[in-house]
């Protein structure tokens, strides 16, 4: 297993990709405002951050692991537990939901020319396979101004390559996209419930849970960065042909809505790029806008393609 991006590297990279020149070619990736986004220097040590995230991770998110407790109540019965909580008290929420669905979309019909929808009506031509959590948190907006035809969104609990393999592989052999990028992000409720005993959980979520590959009781963002590394360390085995041809580059990040690392609320962190993690090499690919793979390892030079 990958070893853990330390906590201080991981700042310092941040930082520096801060300070990078961003290449206009890295658009999907590289948020275009970030320039107001000074590097500091965070006053926690390590562990204490450690410490503060898993608590208030605890408050914070509804995760899995919480539930195990509700399932294990109501595991004599398979119905879902009775409660004076009935469907009567979701239908106002649900009504309501649905209208603004529904007057959201005229509202996007009706900005949208047709030429917009002619682009791609009969064929899509994404740019990148983009893993991400199914977290409500975490959504294509805060990186990319207008996903549409542009990013093939695979999501998942954990942000995982093996249980959507078939969607991935699609991503990457069928539509050719030349990037393939997992993202994770702060307390990630399926990293928390993998880091802890799940076992009262339902079969299917266990599952799901079984491919997280992360030590028990590790803090839940040092779970997520070192998942982030297992799904990437994945991809390169599964993809290595197509990584070694300069043909895909696979890409790591941490999506950082709570600003846990202090470089702004919502920043997209590269933390991986085809398993390189060092801190300072990531700066320097990122900065040359080099992503990708040629022979046995990556050039100082930014690939031609
Ligand atoms: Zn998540």
């Amino acid at each position: 297993m990958h070893k853990l991006l330390p906590y201080a590297g991981l700042l310092a990279l941040a930082a520096s990709q801060v300070m990078a020149n961003e290449p206009a070619t890295a658009k999907p990736v590289v948020p275009a405002k970030t320039e107001q986004l000074a590097p500091s220097i965070h006053p926690l040590t390590p562990a204490d951050h450690s410490t503060s995230v898993s608590n208030k991770s605890r408050v914070l998110t509804s995760s899995m692991a919480s539930s195990a407790q509700k399932v294990i109540r109501s595991k004599a019965s398979k119905k879902p537990p009775s409660s004076a909580h009935s469907h009567q008290d979701e239908l106002g929420p649900v009504q309501g939901l649905v209208k603004a669905m529904l007057a959201a979309n005229q509202r996007y019909m009706s900005t949208k020319p047709a030429a917009y929808f002619a682009r791609f009506a009969s064929k899509q031509t994404p740019r990148a396979t983009v893993v991400t959590c199914s977290d409500s948190r975490v959504q294509s907006n805060a990186f990319h101004a207008d996903a549409v035809n542009d990013l093939f969104m695979v999501r998942n609990i954990g942000n995982q390559l093996a249980t959507s393999e078939g969607s991935v592989e699609y991503g990457v052999r069928h539509l050719h996209t030349p990037l393939l990028l997992f993202i994770g992000h702060a307390v990630c409720g399926a990293v928390q419930a993998a880091s802890g005993d799940y076992s009262a959980l339902e079969a299917p979520i266990r599952k799901e849970l079984l491919t997280i590959n992360i030590p028990k009781g590790i803090s839940v963002n040092d779970g997520v960065l070192l998942n982030v590394n297992n799904q990437v360390d994945a991809a390169l085995l599964k993809f290595g042909g197509e990584v070694d041809a300069g043909q895909l580059a696979v890409i790591g990040a941490f999506y950082d809505f709570r600003n846990d690392y202090k470089l702004g609320r919502g920043k997209l962190i590269i933390t991986n790029i085809n398993g390189e993690t060092d801190p300072a090499r990531l700066a320097a690919l990122t900065k040359a806008g080099n992503f990708f793979m040629v022979g046995n390892g990556m050039t100082g030079a930014a690939a031609s393609h």
